[in-house]
């Protein structure tokens, strides 16, 4: 009979356990999960097998684990396990693991995940930000009516951010392409379709979130991700149509512009949404499962740049002594949740939608 070496990593199962609230060893492996996952192929279903595997330790199984992303976090698993583990939870502390394995540079990801490196996190955008006002020798409060450009020129603002995010989006391939090989090492399923073709149902997918519909425990959980997803969606928008006005000479916009009232709105959805989300995670645990340090650190940041946003709008026709100050906040947020994308958990949308391709193409996802 062949004999078959594990090597336990304790570091990884004492930080599963820890990100997600659980303890693995309670769990029988009695399959009950798995059964009522909607979300699992028949051919090698999770999520049993991937909690057999944290509470064995083995982190190279579940790194590269293109099955993790397939789980979209809606409770079913957790509401029926005899055993109260929350595999739910479990998974989402391995996709956490995930993103920060591949993360480069490693340092950002850990400053990122532990709240004692908060202040740092903050000092880094606030310092960068500093230091180009400074280069642009716009550094004081200007005097008379509020105008955003005279404390920081918009050619500075767009070509800063502009070469910032070229950066990021360098590392952020590195690190997808670090995952892509995994998946292909550790899942090496025969291609049955064309990576565009999979990107294309994986698009139609999230577009109207096809996957969260299939929830039955966590219900309205798709309603609070289409309002943030499309609120933001439609804030991208409408920041790339300010840019252009600011290049055709058409800044700053009158209130009722199209542009302003579709920024309105995307504020109002996103608010909307993420006050569901902390709504549910603060009131109904049980039911929304853990929230760790990274969950709130994107919640808060998301709902402070949409408050931002909308104060920043007001002080500008209200002339507000702060509005500069506020401003400047509201930069810091912009640069969390832009470039450091990668390494907060909004970086699981990147990953996420990359395993989707990868399962599609390998037909591990048919519906
Ligand atoms: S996590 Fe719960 S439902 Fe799943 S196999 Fe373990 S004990 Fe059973
Ligand atoms: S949380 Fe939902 S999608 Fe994820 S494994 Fe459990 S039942 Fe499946």
């Amino acid at each position: 009979m062949d004999t078959i070496t594990l090597n336990p990593d304790i570091d990884f199962i004492k930080h599963t356990k820890l990100a997600s609230g659980s303890s693995l060893k309670q769990c029988v492996q009695c399959g009950e999960c798995t059964a009522v996952c909607s979300l699992s192929p028949v051919h090698k279903p999770f999520p049993r097998k991937e909690m057999m595997w944290a509470a064995w330790g083995l982190r190279d199984k579940l790194t590269g684990n293109p099955d993790i992303w397939l789980c979209h976090q809606c409770g079913d698993c957790s509401a029926h396990c005899p055993r109260g583990v929350n595999p739910a939870d479990v998974l989402s502390a391995l996709r956490q693991m995930n993103y920060m394995h591949y993360a480069r540079p490693k340092f950002l990801a850990r400053i990122l995940n532990k709240p004692s490196y908060l202040p740092l996190a903050v000092a880094i955008p606030f310092i960068i930000i500093l230091l180009i006002i400074y280069s642009a020798g716009t550094l004081s409060i200007p005097e008379g009516p509020v105008l955003y450009s005279k404390f920081f020129p918009h050619a500075w603002l767009n070509s800063s951010f502009f070469l910032i995010t070229l950066i990021i989006a360098g590392f952020t391939v590195w690190g997808i392409r670090k995952f892509w090989s995994d998946m292909k090492r550790n899942y090496p399923l025969r291609r049955k379709a064309g990576i565009l073709t999979s990107l294309k149902e994986v698009i139609s997918e999230i577009i109207v979130h096809r996957n969260f519909n299939k929830c039955s425990t966590q219900k309205t959980r798709g309603v609070s991700h289409l309002l943030v997803f499309y609120g933001f969606i439609l804030l991208l928008a409408v920041t790339a149509g300010a840019i252009v006005a600011v290049i055709t000479g058409n800044y700053p916009l009158p209130f009722f512009s199209p542009l302003k009232i579709t920024g309105n709105i995307a504020a109002l959805m996103m608010f909307s949404g993420l006050s569901i989300m902390i709504y549910q995670r603060l009131f109904n645990k049980k039911k929304y499962g853990n929230t760790n340090y990274s969950d709130w650190l994107l919640l808060v940041v998301l709902m402070l740049l949409t408050i931002s946003g909308v104060v920043l709008e007001v002080a500008r026709y209200q002339n507000w002594h702060l509005a500069y100050h506020i401003y400047f906040l509201h930069l810091i947020l912009v640069w969390f949740l832009i470039f450091y994308a990668p390494y907060i958990k909004f970086g699981h949308f990147i990953y996420r939608t990359v395993a989707l391709v990868y399962a599609r193409s390998r037909g591990r996802i048919i519906s």
